[in-house]
């Protein structure tokens, strides 16, 4: 998945684990390439998406998600987005065509963040420095497509690969040609081969959906067997296959990809395959040439995993170091979430954790009605931790017995409260001068453990015993109380 989440902000980008990011409020897809989309299905169900407006009409029409939560958004306009939910804190995001294919993007956010330049995949041109969005803006960080981030990946334009690719298609006038492409991606070579050679280009109807809503000229059929030209998915292309088109009539597939610069070609022994270095991408030059220009103050790469040729470090790729003396110096200067984004930015509680709260809070008072008092043991934060943590919420648990209470407390300070005012305060700011501390107390229905290290002050665990319910407001609390459990 090649996505990130920009650190102290609630934007993530091609990023969809949301379990994995429950601070990402809005989302940015660049393209509907499937190592962008992993984990965006039709059930998404979250939050507003915003992409281009190709991409929205292929996110709709071929991943099936909801259309009311997507916005596409023009081109080179800048929008603003609301930070929060009163629309206090706003940002403004610019869409800049990547050059990559159909509806991806770059984009350009900035705000009390800074300026972010997020490339996404793209191959470079000399026009995309021309676009006013990028031209002589400073930015603090670029999000950089590394993927050909080596100076093995040498390759040349798409023009010259496009050339090659119809040289070859002349050179064999007798042969059915089969070009292997992945479902999105290379629309304009196969026009240009289309226009060169005069003849149509054979496809699935689905493929041929994509080119409807992308927009392409109608240069492309559905009756592949009326054409001597057709395209197939790039895992179709195999010694087994070319052997088998070839017993019944005389055919060469083309495979226009950069996959294997500076590698091991897999092809380079089976007769009949060319592989062609028509990229998507830009090659290592054209990015020393994009950072140059740009002359960011700091480069992530968003791409993780590479296909690597054997004798290549495994890091290589993801080193940003090899263009430090092209990047202007990092700045000293720090950003501060303001307070509106962070309450924005605060964990929700999930729907079905609410009903199971409901559930259990009706569970609770009915055991009261059967008890002398209820009671609980809740260790509480100060009110300096409070502040400085933003503490907004914490859990809360089922007990009924005020026993082993300052016996088995340990350090921290527990207070006892019945189940009425515990469901009062529940995920309101706590409001309490008493010193937090770490403990445990064990209890007739489960054991409560204050968690008091740094990153977590005034945090309570509940582990209750087999049957009971647990209340507890954020999703991250639940999954470590699932660790603690074994504890
Ligand atoms: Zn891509």
């Amino acid at each position: 998945m090649n996505g990130a989440v920009i650190p102290n902000t609630p934007i993530a980008v091609d990023f969809w684990r949301v379990r994995r990011c429950p601070h990402s409020r809005i989302f940015f897809l660049s393209h509907m390439h499937a190592d962008h989309t992993a984990g965006l299905t039709s059930s998404w169900n979250s939050y507003t998406i915003y992409c281009s407006v190709i991409t929205k009409k292929l996110l709709t029409a071929k991943l099936h998600v909801k259309s009311e939560l997507v916005v596409g958004l023009p081109l080179y306009e800048p929008v603003t987005i609301n930070l929060d939910e009163v629309g206090r804190e706003t940002m403004t995001v610019t869409l800049v065509d990547a050059n990559h294919c159909p509806g991806s993007v770059m984009f350009i956010f900035e705000g009390y963040f800074g300026r972010i330049l997020y490339t996404g995949d793209f191959r470079f041109c000399d026009r995309l420095l021309k676009y006013s969005a990028i031209k002589g803006k400073q930015f603090d960080t670029l999000y950089l497509d590394n993927t050909y981030c080596h100076p093995k990946c040498f390759f040349p334009t798409r023009s010259n690969a496009t050339t090659t690719v119809v040289e070859i298609i002349r050179n064999h006038p007798q042969h059915t040609i089969v070009i292997g492409l992945h479902s999105l991606g290379k629309e304009t070579l196969l026009y240009d081969i289309a226009v060169a050679c005069k003849c149509w280009i054979g496809m699935d109807p689905s493929r041929s959906e994509t080119m409807e809503l992308v927009g392409m000229p109608q240069v492309f059929t559905c009756d592949v067997d009326s054409t001597r030209i057709r395209v197939v998915s790039f895992q179709e292309v195999n010694k087994r296959n070319i052997d088998l088109w070839n017993s019944k009539e005389p055919t060469i597939a083309i495979l226009p990809t950069c996959l294997y610069v500076g590698g091991s070609n897999p092809y380079e022994n089976v007769p009949n395959v060319f592989v062609v270095p028509y990229s998507d991408h830009s090659s290592f030059e054209e990015l020393k040439a994009f950072v140059s220009d740009i002359r960011p103050r700091k480069i992530i790469p968003i791409v993780h995993k590479h296909r690597l040729s054997a004798d290549e470090n495994p890091n290589s790729r993801v080193n940003m170091n090899i263009f430090q003396s092209l990047m202007e110096p990092s700045s000293s200067q720090k950003f501060s979430v303001p307070p509106s984004v962070e309450c924005f930015m605060a964990p929700e509680m999930k729907q079905d954790v609410k009903k199971r709260m409901k559930a259990t809070t009706k569970l609770g008072i009915r055991k009261v009605a059967k008890s002398r008092k209820a009671c609980g043991v809740v260790f509480l934060p100060s009110q300096e931790e409070c502040e400085e943590q933003k503490f907004c919420g914490w859990a809360n648990g089922d007990f009924e017995d005020k026993e082993n209470t300052d016996s088995e407390r340990g350090d921290g300070v527990a207070k006892e409260i019945d189940i009425q005012e515990r469901h009062d305060s529940m995920f309101s700011p706590m409001k309490n001068d008493r010193e937090s501390g770490s403990g445990v107390v064990a209890d007739n229905k489960g054991v409560a453990i204050n968690d008091n290290s740094r990153d977590k002050v005034g945090s309570v665990y509940f582990i209750l015993k087999e049957g009971f319910e647990l209340m507890v407001p954020e999703r991250k609390r639940v999954i470590e109380l699932t660790k603690m459990k074994k504890y």
